[in-house]
């Protein structure tokens, strides 16, 4: 997409895939450094690892510690976190209203983190975590207090986790074709959002179709956490019409369904 992007807008750039070790990151920024790289993506498992290696960090990406997008500032290489602002974002489009909604998190990963960060710095102030793994949910429970001290944020198992608004942001449906919620939590919510974006129609947001629900997937997170990025780069408005078909044209029609 963001190839397609900078024909569209004339600019003499490319974007590509490096595959690279951990052990290579350093000499990676070295090299980028002295070829006149401009930014670059990082995706898993590197987001935490190159924090140390940056000379800046944006607010979000200091408070994550955690970087999906690096741009060539004066004073040396800027982190930032495109993730969550991307999925608020996705959010926004779609016009969901997150403000005065209770809203669950289902999941504490990295994708949560972004997500719930993003949306607590947007005026979210009502959340319910669940995880698998409740240390991390109560970690997140942690950092949201953080970073919002006024917000309501409890941990909770999944049968007293009701809400406006269910958020996925957990790996379960993505290939198993599993449901990450029960029907009771689907069919008492408002609004379904599921981060996964192959498929394009999980289990989870079947079952809200099914019943009328709104539901929306991942795919818009996607692409305006790109947009983010684009921007960040470039100075400029990123084409959002040909980012978009760029994206679903590479995510539907690829079967080797590349990380974000
Ligand atoms: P991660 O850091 O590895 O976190 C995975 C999360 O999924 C954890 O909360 C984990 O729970 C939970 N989980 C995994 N398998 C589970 C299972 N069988 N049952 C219950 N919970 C399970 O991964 P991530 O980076 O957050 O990514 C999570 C998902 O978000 C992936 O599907 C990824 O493709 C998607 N994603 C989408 C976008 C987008 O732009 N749309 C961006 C980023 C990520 P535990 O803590 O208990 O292990």
């Amino acid at each position: 997409m963001h190839t397609a992007a900078f024909q569209k807008l004339g600019i003499n750039a490319v974007y590509l895939p490096f595959l690279i070790t951990e052990e290579q990151l350093p000499q990676l920024l070295n090299a980028f450094s002295i070829t006149g790289v401009q930014g670059f993506n990082i995706t898993l498992p590197f987001k935490e690892k190159i924090v140390p290696f940056l000379d800046l960090l944006s607010n979000e990406a200091e408070m994550l510690q955690s970087v999906n997008t690096v741009v060539r500032t004066d004073s040396g290489w800027k982190g930032y976190s495109t993730d969550g602002s991307g999925f608020v974002r996705s959010l926004s489009a779609a016009k969901i209203d997150i403000l005065s909604k209770k809203i669950l998190i289902v999941g504490a990963g990295g994708a949560a983190r972004s997500v719930a960060v993003s949306l607590a710095i947007a005026g979210a102030s009502d959340f319910v975590i669940y995880n698998r793994t409740e240390s991390k949910a109560e970690a997140l429970s942690g950092l949201l207090q953080r970073v919002s001290p006024e917000i309501s944020v409890r941990v909770a198992p999944l049968e007293d986790c009701a809400a406006d608004i269910v958020i996925n942001t957990t790996s379960v449906g993505m290939s198993d074709g599993k449901c990450p919620v029960p029907d009771e939590i689907i069919f008492g919510s408002k609004q379904i959002v599921d981060i996964i974006y192959n498929p394009a129609v999980t289990t989870l947001l079947k079952k809200a179709a099914d019943k009328s629900i709104p539901n929306i997937n991942g795919l818009d997170m996607l692409l305006y956490q790109g947009i983010e990025a684009f921007e960040l780069w470039t100075g400029t408005q990123a084409p959002l019409e040909i980012m978009r078909n760029s994206l679903i044209g590479s995510v539907y029609s690829d079967t080797s369904k590349d990380r974000d």
